[in-house]
Order: structure tokens, then sequence, then C-alpha cells
């Protein structure tokens, strides 16, 4: 939970804010409607807060004052403002506030919970400005820092190359076209051909006013394009969207492949990585094993002690599984079902995965819900295909549970 300062008078305002708050939990503001106040309060607590929002009319400091006492703290601070002005935007910016929001709509205060979100995650992004003039890098550090960003400076091509070798962390890169040496352009080239997007955001930059260079970077790989000059809130608000649609593109990612309970491959993934594992062994002649495991009598887990439970009992396997085995591929198929790909012979498998079933029938998943117990059937030979060794091994695993359950069947 996060602490945020608000510093506002007006009740409308306050009521609309306080509505916003309540739908996000993760956030806990608290509220001061006067400069007066704000100064108790940080005087007592500065420590406690992660940001502040704060309205600059305030009926002891009807000029802005409350945001140079907050920037005295080193507080991130989003400025709310009843009208626009273009010289107080100006002003406040160059003090260093993350962003100035205008009083207009449901929307502009969404955007400043945007903010507050990006705030909490941009201090683990790394961006890399890749300029030769140093007036300009020191301009877009200044743009940047209110914003909590790891912010590393490169004063060419080259420089910028060896900085994403050494660093392969660095989420964003800020390319400017004419550098002397390699062009913005063609490091742009040069990176796409080894990093794809969702590794390293690229925005192109450059004075040039033909409208075709922009295009060229996108075409090229770029995510985006300012051209120079450019206001700060510009470069802010195009760093913080491409981060977004970064981030939604690993979400999405995430969601197609693991499994939204266990954590564990999906089908898909599973068959994917499976697949290649099996070409790569078939290559390099070695054998691989495969496990098709089930759990026993899973159904009256459900049916007994609620499907809550159940769904306990999958999480607390699955977590004893992939310790178990932390070098193999392991996927859940469906339901109570789970499978593995190991370079293990399928002796050694058999015998891990009794360790693992003495380990199972201790574990504790539910109030009063029976001990956890599963069927597994092992396929060991040389990789013909993985579609057919899983029917190996289901075939085994049959065996095993009709041989009464709690056991491995694998030859
Ligand atoms: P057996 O020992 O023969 O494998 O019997 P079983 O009861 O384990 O097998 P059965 O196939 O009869 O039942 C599996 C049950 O798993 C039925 C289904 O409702 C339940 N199930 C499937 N997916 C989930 C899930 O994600 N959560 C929970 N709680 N139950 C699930
Ligand atoms: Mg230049
Ligand atoms: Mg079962
Ligand atoms: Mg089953």
């Amino acid at each position: 939970m996060r602490n945020i300062l608000v510093v506002e008078d007006s009740p409308l305002v306050l009521k609309i804010l306080e509505h916003l708050f309540r739908k996000e939990p993760s956030f806990q503001p608290i509220f001061c409607a006067s400069l007066d106040e704000a100064r108790v309060m940080l005087e007592t607590s500065a420590s406690l807060f992660f940001a502040a929002i704060v309205d600059l009319n305030l009926p002891d400091a009807p000029d802005g004052e409350i945001v140079d006492l907050v920037m005295g703290y080193h507080l991130p601070c989003i400025v709310l403002s009843g009208s626009y002005n273009e010289q107080r935007r100006d002003q406040m910016l160059l003090k260093g506030v993350v962003d100035y929001v205008l009083k207009e709509s449901q929307h502009s205060y969404e955007y400043a919970f945007r903010l507050l979100h990006r705030l909490e995650g941009n201090s683990q992004v790394k961006i890399l400005i890749a300029e030769d003039s140093e007036a300009t890098r020191h301009y877009i550090r200044n743009v940047l820092t209110p914003h909590r960003y790891q912010i590393i400076d490169a004063c060419d091509g080259d420089e910028a190359l060896r900085i994403l070798r050494e660093q392969p962390d660095i989420d964003l890169l800020l390319v400017d076209h004419s550098m002397p040496g390699m062009s913005g352009f063609e490091l742009v080239k040069l990176l796409r051909q080894k990093m794809k997007r969702h590794e390293l955001i690229i925005l192109g930059l450059s004075a040039d006013t033909k409208g075709s260079l922009s295009a060229m970077f996108i075409k090229h790989g770029a995510d985006d394009f300012l051209r120079k000059p450019f206001c700060p809130e510009e470069l802010n608000c195009r760093v913080m969207s491409t981060l977004e649609r970064r981030d939604l593109m690993r979400a999405l990612k995430q969601a197609a492949q693991f499994d939204a309970l266990t954590g564990l491959n999906n089908r898909r993934a599973f068959y994917e990585h499976g697949q290649q594992l099996f070409a790569q062994a078939k290559a390099g002649g070695r054998e691989l094993s495969v496990a098709m495991i089930d759990l026993d009598h899973f159904k009256r887990i459900n049916d007994e002690h609620g499907h809550a439970s159940g769904d306990a009992a999958l999480i607390t396997f699955a977590r004893a599984f992939s310790a178990t085995f932390p070098d193999a591929l392991l996927g859940r198929l469906g339901g109570e079902e789970f499978a593995m790909l190991s370079q293990q012979d399928g002796e050694a498998l058999s015998d891990a995965l009794d360790q693992l079933r003495a380990q199972c029938a201790s574990l504790k998943y539910a109030t009063g819900a029976p001990p956890l117990s599963f069927s597994a059937g092992i396929h060991q030979g040389a990789p013909d295909d993985l579609e057919s060794a899983l029917h190996q091994a289901d075939m085994r695993l049959y065996q095993a549970k009709k041989a009464g359950r709690g056991r491995n069947c694998w030859q």
C-alpha cells in the first residue's frame, strides 16, 4: 500500500478523488485542505509518502506555493489546475513536477492515476539516451527525471551499442538521427536484427523537417518518433504510452503461455516447447523421458471440500512439482492432469516421482482434506514425436490407475 498526499480544498474535486481512490486498493490517500496542513503533515511524516497530488490554488497558497513545499521533500508531485495557463504550466514543468493535469473531466483524473501507477514501476525502467548534443541530452534527462526512471547517456551510436551489450536489461532507447559516425537510423536497423519490440522500445528523434524520416524510422523498427524541438509533456506521454503498450504485450504473452491457476506452462506452450526439445534431442542423438501425471480421486476433493480446496490442491501440487523438477519442461495439460519432459532416464524419473509422492502426502492444502496422491505413467526412448511419446506415457498412467493409483508405471 502506498500513501499519497492529496492537497486539495475543493469539495467537488475531493469527492471525485475519493471515489477514484476507492477503486485503487494499492493507493491510500491522505487529504490536506491547505498549505499549512500539508506543511505539518510533511514535517512529521514525509517519509511515509510515495507521491503527492496537489491543487495549485489553495486558500492560503493561491500561487502554487504547495509545489515548492512538496518538491522540497523530493516527492514526485502531480499538479492539478482548474485552468490552463501556458506560462504557469511551463513554470511547473521546469520546477520538475511529474505532470500538470487539468481538472477537466473524469478522464484527466484517471490520467493522474495512470501516472501514479507508472511511477510505481518506473524506478525499474532503464532508458538509454543516444544523442550527440550535450544540451539535448541534458534537456531530455531533466524532462524524464521527475518520472523516476533510471537514465543512461550515450553520445553516439557506437557507445549506445556498447552500453546495450553490457546492459541487456535496458527497456527503452531514445535515439537521435544525426550523430557523428553511425546514424540513428542505421543503429535502429542494426538493433532490430536481434532485439524484438518487447525486448527494447525505440523512439527516434530528429530535427529534420522531412516527414519521410519519421516514416522511415518506424518502418525499420522504431516504435515511435519525435520531431525536435518537442515539449516535455510530449516526450513523457510518448515514453509512457510505449511502455504501457510493451507491458500490455508482455501480459498478453504471459496469459497465452502460462496456466493462470498454477503458473505452469499451459497445454499449448508445453507442446510448443516440447516439440522443440524433441527436435533438438533427435538431432543430438539423445533420449528423452516423458511423464503423464494425474491426481487421484481429485473429484472427491471438489465434491467433499469445495472447489476452492480443489484449486488449492492443484496449486500446492504444482509448486512441489516445480521444486522437484527444476530442469524439466513441465505443463498443466488440463484439469488435474500434468505432463513432464526430462533428460533424466525413466528409472531416475520414477524415483524422483516417488519422492514427490511422499512429500505430497504430507502437504497441507485445505483443512480436513485428504492427502494429495497422484499416479504417473513414464515413457523413455529415442525421440520419435512428442504426441506418440505422450500417448505411450498416458497408456502407462492408465495402468498405474488400474493397478490401484498412488504409483508410477514405466516398464
Ligand atoms: P482418478 O483418480 O480416476 O483420476 O479420478 P479423479 O476424480 O481425479 O478424476 P475425474 O476425471 O473424475 O475428475 C477430475 C475433476 O477435476 C473433475 C473436474 O471438475 C475437476 N477439475 C478440473 N479442472 C479443475 C480446476 O481448475 N479446479 C478444480 N477445483 N477442479 C477442477
Ligand atoms: Mg544530433
Ligand atoms: Mg484424476
Ligand atoms: Mg483426469
